[in-house]
């Protein structure tokens, strides 16, 4: 398999249902912050986001977040969010992702990894052995390396037989 493969492909948080959590025996995800949950930098409350995690966690569903995002921005939104979690994560590398697996105290296999970047949250959930759930990111982000980022996550994708609609 290889590590940039996404195991699912969504455009948007709310797909993940519990009937998709059931179908693939999840029971926890770590949750990638800036443009999967929030519009990238954004400290604006997304009321059918906060919504849509209650819920999840109403059915015991274990949440974390797992962000890069600085320290206190991601502090801000745990606080906001209501589960645990962490910022500076260094997403793809692995460290993180163990030491969130073992605060939810679930195995890898049990746990999807929910972001909208290939090369640090799909790569990393790969390489921790966890279920990938890439969505389409919440925000087009204008900064040039973002830009190349995109265009190859772009490529990789179509090559995998996925592309974001325009
Ligand atoms: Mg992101």
């Amino acid at each position: 398999m290889s590590l940039l493969r996404p195991r699912d492909v969504l455009d948007h948080v709310h797909d993940i249902t519990p009937e998709f959590l059931a179908a693939r025996g999840l029971r926890g995800l770590l949750l990638d912050l800036d443009n999967t949950l929030i519009p990238y930098g954004s400290y604006e409350d997304r009321a059918d986001v906060m919504r849509w995690a209650a819920e999840l966690r109403r059915l015991g569903i274990r949440l974390y977040l797992l962000s890069n995002a600085t320290g206190r921005r991601a502090r801000f939104w745990v606080e906001k969010l209501g589960f645990e979690g962490v910022g500076m994560a260094g997403k793809p590398n692995p460290r993180a992702f163990r030491r969130a697996l073992d605060s939810l105290g679930l195995p890898a296999r049990q746990v999807g990894m929910v972001g909208d970047q290939l090369f640090t949250d799909v790569l990393g959930g790969n390489l921790t052995g966890m279920h990938t759930i890439l969505v389409r990111p919440l925000a087009v982000n204008a900064l040039p390396h973002t830009r190349m980022t995109r265009k190859l996550e772009r490529a990789v994708l179509r090559r995998y037989g996925h592309d974001w609609k325009a």
